[in-house]
């Protein structure tokens, strides 16, 4: 009689995780306000009152900035739509580089594209998985404009080196902190450490309307373009005193009074999340920290983490086991999961960007090489091997666990455990099986 259930035996959990639950009475109420005022958005793409937005726009927007001491907030209708007003709104043009990490969601580095500019990748360090001063520091050239940092699975990137490089080299400093609202940099929230940054607020991250993004900036210039660009910049730039006209053409990029009025309440709901989940990290680490070939996500000094992802590295040349058997037996133990949200482990996070076809074939904009072909003088290079480190992730190390979130519970993570303790400890059983 084999033990493991992956080999027959029985598992060592079958009762489900229980699922989240994001939307309470607070946010139906809220939507039944807007739906009564029978206003769903109130933005006007020309000059008067409405080209920020209606109420809740505003008033969704004045308690984020309040809320973690920005100076504005500016709400988007995606975070995807939020990095792309953030580029253009930093001034990013054709041919202009702009350092980005590969191991990310992909419209970190399309955001760039989306201006003509370049994406040039710096690799990611192997313990926070973030892009670092020294890995930048070896990707500028006289066409750097900008530096995307990306806040990776919540935790903060070290800024301070980051911004020392970016003020030597006269460089835009844009935060992707899509999986780290509510963070803190050594006392500083993360998103507008640098020049202009924001979250995401689709159904997947923290808190959610449905889909939403909040860009977030301490300088006033930078804010008013953000909003131009959000609502037709073309329209409005001259009525508002935009001297600078570069990247003024406008979208709408705009929130529905619907999402904003959800976001008010879920914005009250971030901070016990953010506490939550790293009572759950700081159990988990604990545990796992005793299991070789297993590494909890390393805390550097003055980073938050706020977990929307649990990182963990995985060493198969100490457990003996590959990593995609080693997921297959883990999960084999843990009951089935029926959303993303209750997966017990999975590998590998994502590719790194430049092996998409895109980068692969250089066809971003038109079929004729844009933006590459702007500086034809130079062969950008998105080979395999580029980025080793994000490469070694991606391959063979990562693993991850959304388990790490509301409303679970340190017993139910005590099951996580358990499940991984037994694979290892019957991984003689794995023999023959794939
Ligand atoms: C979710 C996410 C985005 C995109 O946000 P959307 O709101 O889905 O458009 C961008 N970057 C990172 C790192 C993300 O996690």
């Amino acid at each position: 009689m084999k033990n493991l259930a992956i080999a027959g035996g029985s598992p060592v959990r079958t009762a489900a995780f229980t699922g989240r639950r994001t939307m309470g009475e607070e946010e139906k109420r809220a939507v039944c306000e807007v739906m009564d005022s029978d206003n769903l958005s109130a933005f006007f793409g020309s000059p008067g009152d409405q080209w920020l937005g209606g109420p809740r726009v505003k008033e969704f927007e004045r308690k984020w900035a309040e809320r973690y001491g920005f100076k504005h907030a500016i709400s988007v209708n995606s975070w995807t739509t939020g990095l792309m007003t953030a580029v253009g709104a930093v001034g990013i043009g054709p041919g202009d580089e702009v350092i980005v990490s590969p191991y990310t969601m992909s419209a970190s580095a399309t955001a760039i594209l989306f201006y003509g500019g370049i994406p040039v990748f710096a690799d990611v360090d192997p313990n926070t998985f973030n892009i670092s001063a020294e890995t930048i520091a070896a990707r500028i050239t006289p066409r750097t404009r900008a530096i995307m940092v990306v806040h990776i699975f919540g935790q903060a990137a070290d800024m301070d080196p980051i911004l020392e490089i970016a003020r030597k080299h006269n460089l835009k400093v844009i935060e992707d902190a899509a999986q780290a609202p509510g963070v803190h940099y050594k006392g500083r929230p993360v998103g507008a450490i640098g020049d202009v940054g924001g979250f995401s607020l689709n159904y997947h991250k923290h808190i959610h309307t449905g889909e939403g993004g909040v860009l977030v900036t301490n300088d006033d210039k930078t804010a008013l373009r953000c909003q131009l660009i959000r609502n037709h910049a073309e329209n409005l730039a001259e009525t508002y005193g935009m001297d600078d006209l570069t990247n003024m053409i406008g979208s709408n990029y705009r929130l529905t009074e619907l999402q904003a009025a959800i976001g008010s309440v879920q914005l009250d709901r971030l901070g016990g999340y953010l506490e939550h989940r790293n009572r759950l990290a700081q159990h988990l680490s604990a545990k796992l920290a005793k299991i070789p070939g297993l590494t909890p996500p390393h805390i550097t000094e003055g980073s938050e983490h706020a977990y929307y992802v649990y990182p963990i590295k995985y060493d198969a040349s100490v457990t003996g086991i590959p990593r995609a058997l080693f997921v297959k037996a883990v999960n084999a133990e843990l009951p089935t999961p029926q959303s993303a949200e209750q997966v017990g482990l999975a590998p590998a996070y994502v590719r790194p960007l430049y092996l998409a076809q895109l980068y692969q074939k250089k066809i971003a904009i038109g079929s004729k090489g844009f933006p590459w072909t702007v500086n034809a003088d130079v062969d950008y290079n998105y080979a395999k091997g580029l980025c080793p480190t994000a490469e070694r992730m991606h391959e063979h190390e990562m693993l991850m666990t959304t388990l790490v979130r509301e409303p679970l519970t340190e017993a139910d993570l005590d099951d996580f455990v358990a499940a991984i303790e037994k694979v290892l400890r019957h991984k003689d059983e794995l023999q023959g099986l794939a």
